[in-house]
């Protein structure tokens, strides 16, 4: 992908590469960031045994997500470690005595005003002017092309939307973040952080 025009320096840090590459950079740390670590590392007792313990973890699958408001989701193949009985439905009932009490933290709720406002209201806010403005006679109905033009907007908008609430699991009071993915509450995802155990819920 060189291109031999620039003569590059050895152990710098530049972003001063081509805007096809620097976007190709960019979607790869989007898509890295974004990225779930699936996992279960507490405790579940089984319904058919009675054993108490930390449960076999084997990946995950997709699971149809019913987003009701405080409905349990998990996607990790759990099983008991005693006698193998699937315990995806005790993870369920963990997940929600867990998480429940747990608000997404302001950062993420910001987040979620600010994105529900451009995709929203700044549209809502521009038809408004538009028609105003068709029945004032100021502009025709082409008017409205323009609008189907902000559309472009939208795919950038979601994306720097997951890119900053990604970021949120990124730290942690512990200063070690690892956010474990654990399940999803309504339509919230439910994070614990394998260093320090901090429970984390947002809004992606
Ligand atoms: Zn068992
Ligand atoms: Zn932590």
């Amino acid at each position: 992908m060189c291109n031999g025009s620039a003569s590059p320096r050895a152990g710098t840090t530049v972003d001063d590469g081509p805007p096809a590459r620097q976007l190709m950079k960019f979607l790869r740390q989007y898509q890295e960031r974004l990225q779930l670590e699936h996992g279960w590392q507490v405790e579940l007792g089984c319904s058919n045994c009675g054993h108490s313990a930390l449960p076999n973890f084997r990946g995950w699958s997709p699971n149809r997500a019913l987003c009701f408001s405080e409905r349990p989701t998990v996607f990790a193949n759990i099983s008991c470690s005693n006698c193998g009985n699937d315990l995806r439905k005790e993870a369920g009932k963990r997940l929600v005595s867990m998480f429940s009490a747990v608000a997404p933290p302001p950062a993420n709720r910001r987040l979620v005003g600010w994105f529900t406002g451009l995709l929203v209201g700044i549209p809502l806010l521009l038809l408004g002017i538009l028609f105003t403005g068709v029945q004032a006679d100021w502009w025709g109905y082409q008017a409205f092309v323009l609008f189907a033009a902000l559309s472009v907007f939208v795919g950038p908008v979601v994306m720097g939307f997951n890119y900053r609430v990604a970021s949120i699991r990124r730290e942690c009071v512990c200063r070690r973040p690892n956010y474990i993915f654990m399940g999803q509450l309504g339509r919230s995802n439910c994070y614990r952080c394998a260093s320090c155990g901090n429970l984390l819920r947002l809004r992606d």
